[in-house]
């Protein structure tokens, strides 16, 4: 039996809903690539007899605990005081926390005097694993509960509040330390299936499934651009088995190992070829873009996009005939076709993408709905215009807009490759 793991999120913040809580998914995806799903996650107010509840309801369930929040200095972070309160634990002042508080103190601070509450991080339960905290004052903690106590020998990981400290202390020092204490590994795998429903994947691993049976374990989350697929056994034999049936399951649909977005793919597509990119946004007003240039090193790729959202912006920057505007409007097969022709003669390069559609909320007339884009796309000397039929919301579709179109460029790369 694999060993079970409970979080716990302290913090008023997270109930009043003016912070998202952000730490449980940091915590749960690194926990996942180790073949760990939490087994609870509660969120609690900084209030004692509600950590001491979530404490119970936690040990009661799992080996390990995890918390975030409440290590910092002020009155209301008290988790590591009722945390011993409840092991039976004394708190003593550590020598090498104390160090690390006045060496951020005296950086941040330089001709202030340290405050005495501030050394108040630096008491720590009598026993406890230090884990160090290279981006804030307060240590993360590691406790076992006593032998005598209702649930023993569980162990107990504080994390600080804060997600820039708690990221780098879960990567540094708490994944390392649960790959040491796990017995029973799990090995997971995850891969991006693009371009297919959520319930399409679904069906087409069914055979899968059944075939590995209790075995193999799969979890799928659909996002904007690609449905996740989680893999998860403790055969390391089944894992290489199912590793197989997925890559054959979905040939084309199955994004690079090292792309976590398909901006990420076509940058990586694009560059491992030498060649460049254009975009023509209208509906989505540089949203491509921007996804394209917020990963170093696009320059290489991206050679830049223009936003033509009017009619005459159209015209004027790209070349688009006003009597095809006139004649099939701007959200048009014919209109999409003219954007990325024209988009040829204002930004020289070997792809480009053109995307006009209805985000919505308004907007639709009669035959044109809300969420109907056109995405005109070229690459080398072929081009094609996609009708997408989107839906939801304004966001929705226009991220959508953009993975359709991402999608469908990355179609033409790889078949113009296995034409060559
Ligand atoms: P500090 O030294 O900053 O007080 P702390 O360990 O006491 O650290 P908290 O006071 O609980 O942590 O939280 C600090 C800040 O971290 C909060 O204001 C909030 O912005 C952020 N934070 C806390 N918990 C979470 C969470 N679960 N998800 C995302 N952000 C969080
Ligand atoms: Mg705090």
């Amino acid at each position: 039996m694999s060993e079970k793991i409970a979080v716990i999120c302290i913090g008023d913040e997270l109930l009043k809903g003016a912070v998202v809580n952000t730490n449980l998914s940091s915590i749960g995806v690194r926990l996942l690539a180790l073949g760990v799903v939490p087994v609870s996650s509660v969120e609690v107010p900084d209030r004692r007899e509600d950590i001491l509840a979530a404490l119970e309801f936690s040990l009661a369930r799992a080996d390990i605990v995890i918390t975030s929040g409440g290590l910092g200095p002020t009155a209301d972070d008290v988790t590591k005081e009722y945390i011993a309160e409840r092991c039976g634990m004394r708190l003593e002042e550590d020598g090498a926390a104390a160090l690390n508080i006045m060496k951020h103190w005296k950086m941040r601070h330089p001709s202030e005097e340290i405050p005495p509450r501030v050394f108040n991080q630096a008491l720590v339960p009598h026993g406890a694993k230090i884990l160090q905290n290279d981006c804030g004052t307060a240590p993360g903690l590691i406790v076992r509960t006593p032998e005598t106590d209702e649930y023993p020998n569980r162990t107990i990981i504080m994390l600080p509040g804060p997600p820039n400290e708690l990221c780098p202390m879960m990567d540094a020092s708490v994944v390392p330390f649960l790959k040491k204490t796990l017995k029973h590994f799990t090995f997971t795998r995850e891969f991006h299936v693009a371009g297919l429903g959520e319930n399409i994947v679904e069906e087409r691993m069914l055979p899968v499934i059944a075939r590995f049976h209790s075995m193999l374990s799969v979890a799928y989350c659909a996002t904007a651009q690609f449905v996740r697929l989680f893999l998860t056994t403790e055969s390391p034999e089944v894992m290489e088995s199912a590793i197989q049936s997925v890559q054959e399951l979905f040939a084309v649909e199955l994004l690079s190992d090292d792309a976590d977005s398909l901006s990420h793919e076509i940058l990586h597509l694009l560059g491992e070829r030498d060649e460049t990119l254009a975009l023509a946004e209208s509906c989505t007003g540089g949203l491509a873009a921007k996804l394209l240039t917020d990963i170093p090193g696009s320059s290489a790729v991206f050679a830049g996009g223009v936003v033509t959202y009017s009619d005459a912006s159209k015209t004027s920057l790209l070349g688009v005939p006003a009597d095809v505007l006139r004649k099939h409007g701007a959200v048009s097969k014919e209109t999409a076709r003219a954007m990325v022709d024209g988009l040829a003669n204002a930004i020289p390069s070997d792809a480009a993408i053109a995307l006009t559609g209805i985000a919505g909320p308004g907007g639709a007339t009669v035959g044109k709905p809300v969420g109907l884009v056109y995405a005109g796309i070229r690459y080398r000397d072929k081009t094609e215009v996609f009708e997408l039929r989107l839906r939801r919301t304004r966001e929705q579709i226009r991220e959508r807009a953009v993975a359709g179109a991402f999608f469908r460029l990355r179609a033409m790369i790889l078949a113009a490759e296995n034409e060559a």
